[in-house]
């Protein structure tokens, strides 16, 4: 995708490689030197034109000229006592700030990303959305945090959650873009089959993204069992309700084939009857879906509690009922990196 920063230069991480091999052939240049830099910055991941080191002197200062490359710095590293979970706070160009999670499965590395700065959507239970919205995130703000982290880390990613802070698909088209530089054979090739996004249910942008069959997984913040309970703590409910959502991720699996995973946040007093285990067994009845249920995690705004057991109890009477579900792992709860834990301001 062509962006271009203040200078007029363009953001080169943000580009495929087909575009930059546009643009390098529109500046007069031959079509594998578009290889060579595109492997620069995405294989050897270099920060700066001057470490392009098979490109002449010359041709490396016309690309400073025309090209900027996008860098995160890593302001604060947060290692998590109780398991391998990394939590870095990311500075970006303008000074924003970002969060992203490296957690360890026993199937590989897994890094959760944020696709916004804030967020929009102002669901109560969430730490992301509290301070607002200040924009949206690029595609090669996206790919940088995990190349920050793999490089800091010294860990190999691979597989990807956008589930960070911000809503991915309010942030639609340059979240494709993301998904494209990810798996893109000559960057980091990682299949989107190892790829989740989660959406609190931006319903026109689900029937889009399954148009374009890109085999990721896709997780609906569902987190209530009917629209009264849903209204109160997700306005996003106001716009699109649950039998839309609904009709939307059916959809969905007809066109990609995709299971639908739906997450529910378990919060006591508010989602956690019996009703709701049957109410949420008629939602989803017949549905190729996984329910994954989560103790709510703390956010020091807001009262809301739940415990492992219950969570393990809603889920038992939920698979007795006939639906697949399953509680999920919490990792980096004490260093709050948990769901609905990540928050862009910049706390010390
Ligand atoms: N905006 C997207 C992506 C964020 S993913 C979405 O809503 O899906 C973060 C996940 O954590 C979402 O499922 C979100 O609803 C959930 N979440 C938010 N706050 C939480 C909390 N306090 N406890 C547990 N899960 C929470």
């Amino acid at each position: 995708m062509i962006i271009k920063d203040e200078q007029g230069k363009t953001d080169i991480l943000s580009l495929t490689y087909p575009e930059l091999e546009e643009m390098m052939t529109a500046l007069g240049e031959k079509k594998f030197r578009a290889s060579q830099v595109y492997e620069w910055l995405h294989v050897k991941r270099v920060d700066g034109f001057d470490k392009m080191t098979n490109l002449s002197a010359q041709l490396r200062g016309r690309l400073d000229g025309v090209f900027c490359i996008k860098s995160l710095f890593i302001v604060k590293r947060l290692e998590s006592r109780t398991d391998n979970t990394l939590k870095y706070l990311y500075r970006l160009s303008d000074g924003n700030h970002v969060e992203a999670v490296v957690m360890d499965y026993n199937h590989g590395t897994t890094i959760c990303i944020s696709t916004q700065v804030g967020c929009k959507m102002g669901c109560n239970f969430c730490a992301s959305t509290i301070a607002g919205f200040r924009r949206n995130l690029l595609p090669s703000e996206m790919l940088m945090q995990i190349y920050t982290a793999e490089r800091d880390s010294g860990r190999k990613i691979s597989g990807a959650v956008l589930m960070g802070i911000g809503e991915p698909l309010d942030n639609y088209d340059n979240v494709v873009c993301f998904l494209s530089l990810l798996s893109g054979e000559k960057g980091m090739n990682m299949s989107l089959r190892h790829v989740s996004l989660s959406t609190c249910g931006v319903v026109p942008r689900i029937y889009d993204l399954a148009k374009l069959k890109l085999g990721l997984t896709l997780s609906i913040s569902l987190h209530a069992s009917n629209d009264k309970i849903r209204d109160s703590i997700m306005p996003v409910n106001h716009r699109y309700k649950i039998n839309e959502l609904l009709a939307a991720c059916k959809d969905y699996f007809q066109t990609t084939g995709r299971r639908i995973s739906f997450e529910y946040a378990l919060i006591d007093g508010v989602n956690d009857k019996e009703e709701n285990a049957r109410e949420l067994y008629e939602l989803l009845k017949g549905f190729v879906c996984h329910v994954n249920i989560i103790p709510v995690n703390k956010i020091k705004e807001r009262n809301y509690t739940s415990d492992r057991k219950s969570a393990q109890r809603f889920k038992e009477r939920l698979c007795e009922l006939g639906l697949n579900a399953t509680v999920r792992r919490t990792l980096g709860a004490d260093i709050n990196a948990a769901c609905g834990q990540l928050r862009r301001e910049y706390e010390i």
